[in-house]
């Protein structure tokens, strides 16, 4: 082969390889195209707000369902900033937000916790949920915003927190009431076994006595229900308060018991101070620490009460060496009138974790047990760093 000869052959080596990437290039670039056209129509169809902003805060992309959310055509938002549909109040706070976001860009709910608006292009404002992801593009980093309209889902909320309201009202009343006919019951059932005792034989004592004890447990039933009735009426007071002094007058409060069952508490961390309701708290350790004690079989039932400070919030804990809950019964146990067992057993009415769960979740913290049978419970609950100083 000559030199000429090579070169033809090499040539055309060269433009069929030319030739393949070419195709190569165009099936990718159909390929992409075909990605974005299912990507745009996926974007068009979706039922959530679709608002994709470059690093600056420009829009860049828009979808129909954000178009009608706001009352925007999508011209008129292309390259606005995207603090055009916020309200004006937060716009400022917004920008900062929004550089922030580029410091740690995740996927992540946008202002967790907080009730967050969307401004329409009349001006009016609808409750927004919103969720944020960091996108790359060939054109550079953007974010794209999942924008959802829950005006529906908060008219919902807003109804059933009436309607539990609502609820409250009737069993405050109903409670009420029944406490004056309860106590004629329990006196005359008291001056039955006093004063007619004798004339009756030892059936119709039995039946006197189980009359006094069944109005005794109804007006302890009637106590717990107006208590937790009245929790959840009144708006707990804001108070700073400094939760060793609370502790410390329910140790007393129980002192007798404590005394009785030689119980020994300790206390790893001193507690914090805290803007709570002060009954309330007195009330919630009240109740954690007499059913460490009730639920209780050891020689020395020991409590252990610790604290850590987590991001945000403390988490409480209190540890006893007691009987243990099966983990079947954990969840049920919190609600109202739950027990485990039979009143011969442990006495109660099985309101006090119910009464716990209210108290700590109106506070925005959480409660919730670890136990197993014969191994202790620890109690744990979250309380949020509110401002103490
Ligand atoms: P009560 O103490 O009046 O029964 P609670 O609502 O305080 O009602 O508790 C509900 C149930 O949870 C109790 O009846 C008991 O079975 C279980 N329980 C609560 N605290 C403990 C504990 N520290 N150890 C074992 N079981 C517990």
């Amino acid at each position: 082969m000559n030199d000429r000869e090579k070169t033809k052959e090499q040539l055309l080596a060269e433009i069929d390889l030319l030739r393949r990437r070419l195709a190569q290039a165009e099936e990718t670039e159909s390929t992409h195209r075909k990605a974005g056209l299912k990507f745009q129509r996926l974007l068009e169809v979706a039922p959530d707000g679709i608002i994709i902003v470059d690093r600056g805060g420009l829009i860049t992309l828009v979808n129909a369902q954000a178009e009608k959310l706001f009352g925007y055509l999508r011209e008129e938002l292309l390259g606005q900033p995207i603090e055009i549909l916020v309200p004006e109040r937060f716009r400022g706070a917004h920008v900062g937000h929004r550089e922030n976001y580029h410091t740690q860009p995740r996927t992540r709910p946008m202002g967790a916790g907080l009730d967050l608006a969307g401004r329409r292009k009349d001006g009016s404002e609808f409750p927004v949920e919103i969720s944020l992801s960091p996108i790359e593009t060939e054109e550079g980093a953007r974010v794209i915003s999942i924008v959802r309209d829950i005006t529906d889902k908060k008219g919902a909320e807003q109804k059933l927190r009436e309607k539990i309201r609502e609820m409250d009202d009737f069993v405050h009343v109903v409670s009420h009431d029944l406490k004056e006919p309860l106590r004629g019951i329990e006196a005359f059932a008291g001056f039955l076994a006093e004063d007619y005792a004798h004339l009756l034989d030892n059936e119709g004592r039995r039946y006197v006595q189980f009359l006094k004890s069944s109005a005794v447990r109804m007006k302890d039933l009637i106590h717990d229900l107006l208590t937790l009735a009245s929790i959840s009426r009144k708006a707990p007071a804001q108070q700073k308060i400094d939760l060793n002094q609370i502790f410390r007058k329910v140790e007393e409060d129980l002192s007798y018991t404590i005394e009785q069952k030689k119980v020994r508490i300790s206390r790893k961390h001193l507690l914090p101070t805290v803007v709570c309701d002060p009954t309330r708290m007195g009330e919630l350790f009240k109740n954690l620490l007499s059913n460490a004690i009730k639920f209780n079989m050891s020689s020395v039932p020991e409590i252990e009460i610790d604290l850590k400070e987590e991001k945000g919030f403390y988490l409480f804990s209190v540890k006893d060496n007691g009987i243990g809950i099966d983990p079947r019964y954990q969840a049920q146990i919190f609600g109202l009138f739950e027990r485990l067992h039979p009143q011969e057993e442990f006495e109660g009415t099985g309101a006090g974790l119910a009464i716990c769960k209210k108290i700590i979740e109106d506070c925005g913290g959480k409660i919730w047990v670890e136990s197993a049978p014969g191994k202790g419970s620890t109690f744990f609950f979250t309380l949020p760093q509110k401002d103490s100083r």
